[in-house]
């Protein structure tokens, strides 16, 4: 079980357990987080695991400082001007990744934008200590209900985290709003703790609502990376101007005929295949193959998330089918 400890006790033992890979719940202004160490891929993907949810959705990186989010994500006037207007707060940007910004690409589901916030509290003296951002989600296990109190993560999430770390009830309750910047344009993607209006005043701007491909809104397929080869998904055998994303020590009939072979892991270990399958797949893509045959992955543990990203690589491309919401 999940050792809970108050916020003023807790900081350095969550953060040796941070700096292990390891994930912590903690308390912010919004919900509770479930909170792993943002550059590192095993950290990410247990984040996943432990929420049990069945697909890769981008998550929200949260940083301590202008400096830190300078290096992870491009800034311009407007996207300026809201971070000094709501952070620290409750109020998410996706804005265009910075090159050699150090996120893992599990935590943006290998897309070239990244969901971005600065928290206050708890969370920034954690942050600002590691001297790292982290991906945190909130601290629920997938289709459960979001949690605002210590007490609500461990019944929760109690056998699946080392630590929690007890702030009090949090103060808004409700997730972040999140806006997406584009250009001179801004989105909302999700409405939260903070009135679409009072964004609206302070950026001089309307908050378009419409998603610019129609279905784009959080968590839908379009906003997630599609590589432009074709992916073949349970390939038995790999066929000519193929490349092979493999998994596991036993290789597909005919391997010798890829293009390029990536091993998701070679001891068939789901979480380290979930922290490669965005590299890997960039990667094959960039090989120039027609096709990225996909070897069986077992659909337990986080293999079912995987295999719903790859599922989705693999579906008629303008077919973009939305995915529910988890939270
Ligand atoms: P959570 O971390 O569970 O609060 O959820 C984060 C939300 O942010 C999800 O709905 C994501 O789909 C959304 N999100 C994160 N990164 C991006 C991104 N780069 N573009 C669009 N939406 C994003
Ligand atoms: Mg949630």
């Amino acid at each position: 079980m999940a050792t809970i400890l108050k916020t003023d006790e807790a900081i350095a033992q969550a953060l040796s357990l941070l700096e292990a890979g390891q994930i912590v719940a903690i308390p912010t202004e919004t919900v509770y987080g479930l909170a792993g160490d943002a550059t590192n891929g095993e950290a990410v993907a247990r984040i996943f695991e432990a929420k049990g949810r069945p697909s890769f959705n981008p998550l929200i990186v949260h940083v301590a400082g202008m400096v830190m989010a300078r290096r992870i994500a491009v800034f311009d006037p407007l996207s300026i001007r809201l971070a000094e207007a709501f952070w620290p707060g409750p109020l998410t940007l996706v804005l265009p990744l910075a090159p050699d910004a150090g996120i893992h690409p599990l935590v943006t589901a290998g897309l070239d934008t990244v969901a971005l916030r600065m928290p206050q509290g708890f969370g920034a003296t954690l942050i600002g200590r590691l001297g790292r951002p982290l991906a945190a989600p909130s601290a629920n296990s997938s289709g459960r209900i979001t949690a605002t109190t210590a007490q609500a993560v461990e019944a929760d999430l109690g056998d699946r985290v080392p630590l929690i770390v007890d702030g009090g009830p949090t103060q808004v309750g409700l997730e972040s709003t999140i806006v997406k910047v584009e250009g001179t344009r801004l989105r909302l993607l999700r409405p939260g703790g903070i009135a679409a209006e009072v964004i609206e005043a302070a950026a001089r701007l309307p908050l378009l609502r419409e998603s610019a491909a129609g279905i784009e809104a959080p968590g839908m397929l379009a906003s997630h990376y599609a590589p432009m080869a074709a992916v073949r998904v349970e390939a038995g055998e790999v066929g000519p101007n193929e490349a092979l994303l493999a998994f596991g020590p036993v290789r597909a009939a005919l391997s010798e005929n890829a293009v390029a072979v990536l091993n998701l892991s070679e001891k068939g270990d789901l979480r380290e295949a979930a922290s490669n399958l965005f590299s890997h797949l960039q990667a094959l893509d960039r090989s120039g193959a027609a096709t990225i045959a996909v070897e069986p992955i077992p659909n337990r543990g986080l293999g079912e998330a995987i295999n719903d990203r790859l599922g989705r690589a693999a579906a008629p491309r303008t077919l973009a089918a939305s995915e529910p919401q988890a939270s």
